[in-house]
């Protein structure tokens, strides 16, 4: 993420009025501290903003009220007022309090600043208007008291709402203000503000971590911390709510903040609960209403949505964040053409408003409207050049428009050119049996196009994906319409198989499309993971001991709750544990009632209803007693993974060998991890005889058992080393059948396969490596020679077309048999060319001399020129 901010950082030619470059000469030529003429009275001043900072706004209320009732001319105190009363929803009186304020305080821009939110929130939106030049004409007429630490946060202020250039506002009020006054707390809020509103946390994040001590005492501090980690650590997040909570259990955006929070984790009560707090302290809470509207919609409640949405816009009817805050929640949950309406909405009340802009680009891009997209991305980037997001996202368009557009049977699929060329047609292959299968089986027409983006780079995948960079762990993501998926490039030395990740996001288009995105994610998760067991046993999630413990333990959800195991996993593991558990409910649903069923949930959850709505009904009966029912299903599973073995790992040093390892196992003759460490140890010792007597009880006593040194893998091995063929191509096949991303097995067969002249394995060797990496010359050469003895002249043509671009060790061979296959095919132009490749790489090589000439010789007479002949 840095370096995409440092990317960012680009110096962007600035276009100011003449008086405003006026006032930056003078903020840049001021020296000395001005002393303002607000000398305060500290201590009755902090007693009565603190009560503001802990939520007793009544009485920050009473204390300024008495304050300014008594004539004060400190701004702290109109301040708190006017902050305490609009905290409130007493929205009129902050009017009045400001109006004061502003008798007394003309040139107050502090003040000035707080009156465009006040004016607004009482209807007077052309007064909240007029505010910025009045701002600009304050200054301009006495601009030294600006040039103060706080005065450059609030000139910088007024700048950012004037949009100037962030990075501007950041090098020149911003960063100075924390220079000459590393202590104050606004100048880091500041700074804070203005990196998240441009997506870039990290700065956020860093900038608040050398913030005052006496900012802790500060729920706005906090809140801010949290929303810096809301996407990339969410446990961090809550935690900072936690705190700020725990220091004003009033403190509006927090609240407001968890409320998201909830309605990410489908915890739609809790979220509604929460509401209810920030309705208590005001009720007019246009923030608080946008998500009220959400948690309508949610619910298929287009009235509620309609009324709370009015509410939301009661007191200000063109206050832009009430249908941007709709919309965003809407999308977080996959309802983008529903959230990118709202955006479109939002911006019709403000066409400026940064916040719908960056989130409609990332909508439009979803919907896979990608001109839309790319053209608002252009123009906010353009506008803006300090926002993350867009300057991420025009860079990511550059990458892509080098990409190659395959099309097929309702499938747009961008891949890398020379990916392209390798397993391109691979890609669409793939999907096209996928379409069939998957739309058959759940009865989906899907409309338009899918757009499926396999990105090469990592990083490029994740701001496609998220809009930032990072984001680990992901191997594709499906949209809806719109599939994004790393290439093997991206993934290092041994890939996960690509056929079962298309199939598992392609699986989502097809129930997202069903159930209108209306559908939580475990069910859509459980749904595509259990979709790829059924087309290919070897894709499947095995259990393992990890798994089987944590079906049996406390991690283990009950199946109307399954939710939960989702949204607020404790680790990755917890994570990966959730996608496994959701299969399980999958399979434990299709086994009690059937396909028809399952899609009639789908069905369901597309007119309205919420998956325990819906689950009571399709299957006649109550969520406890089908919690109950997949209790006993999960936990029998688990408990038949290595019956009658204990789990208790050897306590014993890495150097212990064999024989310690069995005077271990005399006291623990039960124990799995015991048992596997000597038959690895006993490998490692090369004895084979002990080794595969132990092996053999491994598989005995956990069959389903393919992590790490599992029985068949140790046993192929034994087999190798004691030059039993036969053994280790039974051992390597039972593991291949089982395990679909198992690159050195097929890698191993594929040895095998061509050592005993056996084409059709090593066809089937070939493919099933190419499913893991096509980017590696040696499966499309097993493939190329198997095609070749077995007649399939075509895919031999292909697979040596794909070699010619990867072989780097034996250029001449590969060329000389793609040569002699292209002439076979009737090809002899073509054929000449990789002929004459043939011969650069090697010239004296006899094969590709006789080839050559064997073309010349075929060729078709040449018609004779009628052309007369020139003279010069
Ligand atoms: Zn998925």
């Amino acid at each position: 993420m840095n370096e995409a901010r440092v990317e960012c950082q680009i110096f962007k030619c600035l276009l100011i009025t003449h008086s405003e470059r006026l006032i930056f000469i003078i903020l840049t030529s001021l020296f000395g501290i001005f002393v303002l003429a607000n000398s305060t009275r500290a201590a009755d001043i902090g007693e009565a903003e603190k009560a503001f900072r802990v939520g007793r706004y009544d009485e920050a209320t009473r204390l300024s009220t008495e304050e300014v009732r008594n004539g004060s001319w400190i701004e702290r105190w109109h301040l708190l007022k006017i902050r305490s009363e609009m905290a409130q929803g007493l929205y009129p009186s902050a009017l009045s309090s400001l109006e004061d304020g502003l008798r007394r305080l003309p040139g107050s821009i502090a003040l000035l600043l707080l009156a465009r939110e006040v004016y607004h929130f009482n209807g007077r939106g052309a007064e909240a208007d007029a505010v910025l030049e009045t701002i600009q004409s304050r200054i301009q007429a006495s601009p030294s008291p600006y040039a103060t630490p706080e005065g450059r946060v609030q000139v910088g202020r007024f700048y950012l709402a004037r949009g100037i250039d962030a990075r501007r506002v950041l090098d020149l009020c911003y960063d100075v203000a924390v220079k000459q006054r590393p202590d104050l707390i606004e100048a880091n809020y500041a700074i804070a503000e203005l990196a998240l509103e441009k997506q870039d946390p990290a700065l956020a994040a860093s900038t608040l971590a050398k913030a005052p001590q006496a900012a802790m005492e500060d729920p706005y501090y906090h809140y801010l911390l949290a929303r810096a980690f809301v996407d990339d650590d969410r446990t961090r997040s809550e935690k900072e709510v936690d705190e700020a909570l725990k220091i004003n259990p009033r403190h509006t955006e927090s609240l407001l903040l968890r409320v998201a929070h909830r309605i990410d984790q489908e915890r739609y009560a809790d979220a509604g609960e929460l509401l209810k707090q920030v309705f208590a302290i005001n009720q007019q809470e246009p923030r608080a209403w946008a998500f009220q509207a959400v948690l309508a919609h949610l619910k298929s409640h287009p009235e509620g949505e309609l009324a709370a949405r009015k509410n939301g816009l009661s007191r200000w009817p063109e206050n832009p964040e009430v249908d941007h805050i709709i919309g965003r929640e809407l999308s977080s949950k996959y309802r983008f053409a529903e959230g990118s309406e709202y955006q479109k909405k939002s911006l019709e009340l403000d066409p400026t408003y940064g916040p719908a802009q960056v989130q409609l680009c990332q909508d439009l891009l979803r919907l896979g409207r990608e001109e839309e997209g790319w053209k608002l991305a252009d123009s906010i980037f353009e506008a803006d050049g300090y926002n993350v997001l867009a300057y991420n996202l025009t860079n990511l368009r550059d990458a892509i428009s080098g990409f190659r557009t395959l099309r097929q049977d309702g499938f747009l699929v961008r891949m890398d050119p020379r990916e392209a060329d390798l397993y391109g047609p691979r890609v669409l292959a793939l999907l096209t049996r996928a379409r069939k299968t998957l739309s058959e089986k759940y009865g989906v027409t899907l409309p338009g196009p899918v757009i499926v983006e396999i990105f090469p780079r990592k990083k490029e995948f994740a701001v496609r994906t998220f809009g930032l960079p990072g984001a680990e762990g992901f191997l594709g993501v499906c949209f809806g319409n719109v599939i994004t998926a790393n290439s093997p490039a991206s993934q290092g030395e041994n890939p996960s198989n690509w056929e079962a990740v298309l199939w598992h996001e392609f699986c989502h288009a097809v129930t997202l499309n069903k159930s209108k995105n209306k559908m939580p994610r475990w069910l859509s998760e459980g749904i595509s993971v259990y979709e790829e067991k059924q087309e290919n046993p070897a894709w499947d999630s095995p259990m393992t001991p990890r798994y089987r413990s944590m079906l049996l333990g406390e991690d283990f959800k009950p199946l109307s709750q399954l939710s939960s195991a989702f949204l607020a996993p404790k680790s990755g593991m917890h994570l990966q544990f959730a996608y496994f558990e959701s299969a399980l409910a999958i399979e434990f649903l299709v086994a009690k009632a059937g396909l028809p069923t399952l899609r009639g949930i789908l069905d369901d959850l597309g007119s309205a209803f919420t998956i325990n709505e819906s689950l009571p009904g399709r299957l006649g009966m109550t969520l406890d007693q089908l919690d109950a029912e997949f209790t006993t299903f999960a936990r029998k599973k688990a408990e038949g993974m290595a019956p009658g073995m204990t789990w208790d790992e050897p306590d014993l040093p890495p150097t212990a060998d064999s024989k310690a390892i069995e005077a271990w196992l005399e006291a623990h003759p039960k124990s799995f991890p015991g048992l596997r460490k000597l038959a690895v140890k006993l490998v490692a010792e090369a004895d084979w005889p002990r080794a595969k007597t132990v092996i053999e009880k491994l598989r005995a006593a956990a069959p389903e058992y393919l992590g790490e040194d599992n029985a068949d893998w140790l046993l192929a091995t034994v087999c190798r080393k004691t030059s039993d063929a036969v053994g280790e191509r039974s051992a390597l096949e039972a593991l291949a059948d089982r395990e679909g991303s198992a690159g050195p097995v097929f890698t191993r067969l594929i040895e095998l396969d061509q050592a005993s002249n056996d084409w059709k394995r090593l066809d089937r060797d070939a493919r099933r490596m190419l499913a893991i990496n096509p980017l590696i010359p040696g499966p499309h050469r097993a493939l190329a020679r198997a095609a070749e003895q077995l007649g399939q002249d075509a895919e031999a043509l292909t697979a040596y077309k794909a070699l010619a671009i990867l072989d780097e060790s034996d250029p001449a061979d590969t060329h000389y048999r793609l040569a002699r296959m292209l002439a076979k095919l009737g090809h002899p132009v073509e054929a000449r060319r990789e002929v004459l490749k043939s011969l650069e790489e090697a010239p004296r090589f006899l094969e590709a001399h006789k080839l050559l000439l064997e073309l010349i010789g075929s060729d078709p007479p040449r018609t004779p020129t009628l052309r007369p002949e020139v003279k010069p």
